[in-house]
């Protein structure tokens, strides 16, 4: 990272503390490494990309339903899965300092940090471990998941059967997994608690191929559509050494942060590898019936498999920008306004003259359907730069003309400009904006 980029994601890191977008974890205790906290403004954040994936994979497809499954699994299905044995990363220590590297991150053999010899690499299983129940003993041992994926493949038959699919169909979920990841970094990049939006797609064998494609191309189009810049996405596809143990193909979706290339999701062609390792580690018969072929077969599975997270971060440095504005900075994130996670500010240009009331009022009339933000202190000035800091679109003012022809100004964040619109047109105005490009 050259000291611009690092300039970047310190500024970020800054911001995100300041308003409430991101904390470090148990803060007053020093905090916990690799584990953050969302607040107040980076939730609605958070779960405003959530529910843009969710309408985009479940409600924009008739074919895919929606899972919610349990973070703790029967032991045997991470022996299924092949996590016990396959779920590890090399792992090299410094004799000298004593850091803790991943064999793969230090290509010549010499540690980064003081340039001391590394011990030989050893592999390290990445899941968290814990007990369930109240002996601890080898027979009650279980793991945190370390993806959501095996939810979605052990109710392959229940949601089958309950929702009337045939093959082709997907069942999508978002939930926590767990890793315990040698070198977790690059602030909310690589956590040991994180978020996954996980859709596996059960489809016919022979057709794998095609429907890969399709995964493949509309999983980059969704990240256009979230408003990310298209020149800093772009495809990796896993070479043989880089295929992980299930996967006949797999791509990556990676964006450029300041660090370098990485990756936002995975598709991966993953055969009929889980079906049928939890065929025959369960003794249950997970193969599929084709009503009008008459063929029984295991479906293979393509997976599209996102980090919120990491979607979020990407969020973040994408939309930051810095502009002039005379001689002052004016700070702004240029989110999607569907993500954005206050849609409005609401000021009283001034605090008298019964404008505060009205404008309390149509924060009270928006608040219905939106998430806005009333505030009154400080110059009007102020107030548009703060929201413009958490990229919130639009800010609506009272002002004096107001009290006379129950009319508002509406101000745009990104090009400042201003229109005046009556006061009851304001709730269709932000629905129809808000609702462009989704
Ligand atoms: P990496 O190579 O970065 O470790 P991976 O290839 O192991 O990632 P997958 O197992 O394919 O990742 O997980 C799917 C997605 O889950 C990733 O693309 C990423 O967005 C997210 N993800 C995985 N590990 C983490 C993590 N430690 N912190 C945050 N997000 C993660």
């Amino acid at each position: 990272m050259n000291s611009k980029e690092t300039n970047l994601m310190d500024k970020l890191v800054s911001l995100c503390k300041r308003r409430g977008i991101i904390f470090q974890s148990s803060g007053i205790y020093g905090g916990i490494n690799s584990c953050w906290d969302y607040g107040p403004v980076g939730v609605e954040l958070k779960n405003n990309i959530k529910r843009f994936w969710w309408q985009s994979m479940v409600y924009q497809h008739e074919n895919i339903e929606g899972l919610d499954a349990s973070i703790i699994m029967h032991p045997r299905v991470w022996e299924a899965s092949g996590h016990v044995e396959s779920f590890t990363d090399p792992l090299v220590d410094c004799k000298s300092c004593k850091r803790r590297f991943r064999a793969d991150e230090v290509p010549n053999n010499r540690c980064p940090e003081c340039g001391g010899e590394l011990t030989e690499a050893r592999q390290f299983n990445l899941m968290f471990k814990t007990h369930i129940g109240p002996v601890e003993e080898e027979t009650s041992v279980i793991y945190l998941r370390p993806e959501t994926a095996q939810g979605i493949y052990v109710n392959f038959q229940n949601v089958l059967k309950c929702s009337r699919q045939k093959i082709p169909f997907g069942i999508a979920q978002i939930g926590k997994a767990f890793r315990n990841e040698i070198t977790p970094g690059n602030f909310i990049f690589r956590m040991r608690e994180f978020e996954q939006m996980e859709m596996q797609f059960f489809v016919k064998p022979g057709t794998d191929e095609e429907w890969f494609e399709t995964w493949k191309q509309k999983r980059m189009e969704w990240y256009i559509q979230l408003g990310i810049c298209p020149q800093k996405l772009r495809f990796h596809q896993h070479g043989p050494d880089e295929l992980a143990h299930y996967a006949k193909t797999a791509f990556d979706i990676q964006y450029e942060f300041p660090f370098g290339w990485k990756e936002l999701e995975g598709i991966h062609n993953r055969t009929d590898f889980d079906l049928r390792r939890h065929s025959e580690f369960s003794g249950k018969d997970l193969s599929y019936f084709d009503d009008e072929t008459r063929e029984r077969y295991i479906p293979y599975v393509v997976e599209t498999s996102a980090g919120v997270d990491r979607t979020l971060l990407t969020c973040l440095v994408d939309a930051y920008d810095e502009e002039e504005i005379k001689g002052e900075i004016r700070v702004v994130l240029r989110l999607a306004p569907q993500i954005a996670p206050v849609k409005a500010g609401i000021f009283p240009l001034v605090k008298r003259d019964g404008m505060p009331e009205m404008a309390q009022k149509i924060a009270h009339n928006l608040g219905q359907h939106f998430n806005v933000f009333y505030d009154e202190s400080g110059a009007i000035g102020r107030r548009y730069r703060r929201q413009d800091e958490i990229g919130t679109p639009f800010g609506i003012t009272v002002d004096s003309q107001s009290l006379q022809d129950q009319t508002v100004t509406v101000r745009e964040r990104d090009s400042m400009l201003q229109e005046r619109i009556s006061i009851d047109r304001v709730g269709e105005y932000l629905k129809d904006k808000l609702t462009k490009g989704n």
